[in-house]
């Protein structure tokens, strides 16, 4: 079986996020792909994401009906920072001989190398990069392995997203309407 992990802060998350997922079923037939929000990044020190229960919401109404992908809390329920080996580790353990695949934005490639246990983590999965317009796609640092998957290169991200909520911009068209209206009834990003 072939398993897709997606880890990230999704707050919110947004389309660029669902056509990753998208991509990574269509062009490399992943049979499930588990959407797994960080607790906190690792890389967002500074951050204060939204609190994980909404951020977790958000990514239920966006996956509804969509039945190869999954919310998976375990980052959340485990708190503290989050860190992708001990995830995938977890994977490899309940999924044993299921091939296992992580996907990752261009932006993200050049910094694996200073991922915990990198040596490790690239031995446990195979990473999908889709491209990320505004960043260049360079290949997979050593050891790394994987692919650069033709994708839906669409330049959305949660930032941008929470800017245009708090300057009272729409974002139609960028999250699903079940989101958006989340977003506006629960008050997130003002
Ligand atoms: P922020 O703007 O707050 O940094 P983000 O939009 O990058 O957030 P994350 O949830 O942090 O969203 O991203 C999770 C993963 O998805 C990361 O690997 C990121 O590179 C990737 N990603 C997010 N949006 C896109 C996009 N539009 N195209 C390609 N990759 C993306």
């Amino acid at each position: 079986m072939k398993i897709g992990l997606f880890g990230g802060s999704f707050d919110p998350v947004h389309l660029g996020h669902l056509l990753m997922a998208q991509a990574a079923r269509e062009e490399v037939g992943l049979e499930r792909i588990f959407f797994v929000p960080a607790a906190h990044s690792p890389f967002k020190p500074e951050g204060h994401p939204a609190e994980a229960e909404k951020r977790l919401l958000l990514l239920r109404l966006a996956l509804a009906g969509d039945t190869g992908s999954e919310v998976d809390d375990v980052e959340i329920q485990r708190g503290g920072v989050s860190y992708t080996v001990d995830t995938i580790r977890s994977y490899a353990a309940k999924f044993p001989g299921a091939e296992l695949f992580y996907l990752i934005g261009a932006d993200n490639t050049a910094q694996l190398p200073k991922w915990r246990e990198s040596t490790e983590l690239a031995k446990l999965a195979e990473f999908l990069v889709i491209p990320r317009p505004g960043e260049p796609t360079a290949p997979l640092p050593a050891p790394f392995r994987g692919r650069v998957l033709k994708g839906f290169p669409l330049g959305v991200s949660s930032s941008e997203i929470r800017a245009r909520v708090k300057a009272g911009l729409t974002i139609r068209h960028l999250v699903p309407g079940s989101v958006a209206e989340a977003i506006h009834n629960y008050r997130l990003y003002l």
